[in-house]
């Protein structure tokens, strides 16, 4: 199935894989608007294909290999590279933080990608940021720091 860039007029923009062109357009995942589909864009043809986009990352600890070092680690680096991307293409934007797990102990206070590139970046590995992240919110509790 193709991949397609919508667009919302709140600004949201994403991809989606679509079962062909003629399919309708989904709604917007931020307002609930219905969007419409961008045409594909020259200035990207002939360059490498953009890094996949922060959706199609796991969302839960379980898609995470509960926490599995190298997966975390491939996902981490994806969604940094996703994030490069953005920061140089704002017209690829997406609004949101990119959640790696939010069920179990995360579910008070969602994991992102962004908490565990802050955690791996003081020094210890993703398996590591992930498992201090997870043990955090087992013993640290009511703590909404
Ligand atoms: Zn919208």
């Amino acid at each position: 199935m193709p991949v397609y860039d919508f667009a919302c007029t709140c600004g949201t923009r994403f991809e989606l894989m679509v079962p062909s062109w003629s399919s309708p357009a989904p709604d917007c995942p931020a307002c609930g608007e219905p969007t419409r589909r961008r045409p594909p864009s020259p200035a990207v043809h002939g360059r490498a294909a953009p890094p996949p986009s922060m959706s199609s990352a796991p969302q839960s600890w379980e898609g995470l290999n509960s926490g599995d070092r190298d997966t975390i680690t491939h996902w981490r680096r994806t969604v940094e590279a996703r994030q490069e991307f953005e920061s140089r293409n704002p017209e690829h934007h997406e609004h949101r933080d990119a959640i790696a797990a939010h069920e179990g102990r995360f579910e008070r206070k969602p994991l992102t990608y962004k908490e565990l590139a802050a955690r791996a970046s003081t020094g210890k590995d993703a398996g590591q940021a992930a498992a201090e992240a997870s043990r955090d919110r087992s013993t640290g509790g009511t703590s909404e720091a």
